[in-house]
């Protein structure tokens, strides 16, 4: 028997809900979640060259090639003596693609992925949950076409002007959702192919979610310990 927790990939489109449930998983395992975004910035504020590459990428707007993905990805599992990797992790963000899904179990070798989660929500959905998001101008404070300010569209909290992010629009979004699918896909069937892909629905109550989430991974981590 062993005491370590799960090593779990989560996927899902922007919107899903994903960052909440990983760290929700995280928490549940006392494991680490390994969001992408705060491994690149970790990187880049520690200065490693690779950390420092992707800076350049990131900051002119542009996706960091594969090469680099997967090399901050690797130092950051392999500080330390793989005690991360041993102790067990949520990944989210990553991998994003094939290439990314196939290094990665090259960097686990034998400490094997336990469970791909892919949160399923369809695109109609989510495109509603980021085409309804407003945004307070001054402060930054959230809002949705469904909560909205108390008076329609100045801030509650500081009286600025509330509105929809360029980024939140809807062909912007759609755009970001098509991306997605087609890096996705491949690594979607690649998982499935190796038999270790479980599909949750991730739409309705975000508990329910939560708990099939981890019933999955039980499910899988079981089989290991
Ligand atoms: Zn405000």
């Amino acid at each position: 028997m062993s005491s370590q927790g799960p090593r779990v990939v989560l996927l899902g489109k922007q919107g899903a809900g994903k960052g909440t449930q990983a760290s929700r998983v995280a928490e549940h395992y006392a494991i680490a979640h390994l969001a992408t975004g705060d491994v690149f910035r970790a990187a880049a504020r520690d200065e490693t060259p690779l950390g420092l590459q992707a800076k350049e990428y990131i900051d002119r707007g542009e996706l960091v090639p594969d090469p680099i993905v997967i090399g901050v990805v690797r130092e950051h599992l392999e500080d330390n003596d793989r005690q991360l990797v041993e102790a067990g992790f949520i990944l989210d963000g990553f991998p994003r693609t094939q290439v990314q899904a196939v290094e990665l179990d090259v960097v686990l070798e034998g400490d094997a992925l336990d469970v791909i989660v892919n949160l399923d929500v369809p695109t109609e959905v989510v495109l509603a949950r980021i085409a309804g998001r407003r945004v307070c101008v001054q402060c930054g404070t959230n809002y949705h076409v469904d909560s909205p300010p108390t008076e329609p569209w100045w801030c509650d909290k500081c009286g600025g002007h509330v509105v929809q992010r360029d980024d939140d629009r809807e062909d912007a979004v759609m755009r970001r959702l098509e991306l997605y699918e087609i890096q996705t896909l491949p690594v979607i069937q690649y998982y499935r192919r190796t038999g270790r892909l479980v599909n949750v629905p991730g739409q309705g109550d975000s508990n329910d979610v939560f708990a099939a989430v981890v019933a999955a991974i039980d499910a899988r981590w079981e089989l290991r310990r």
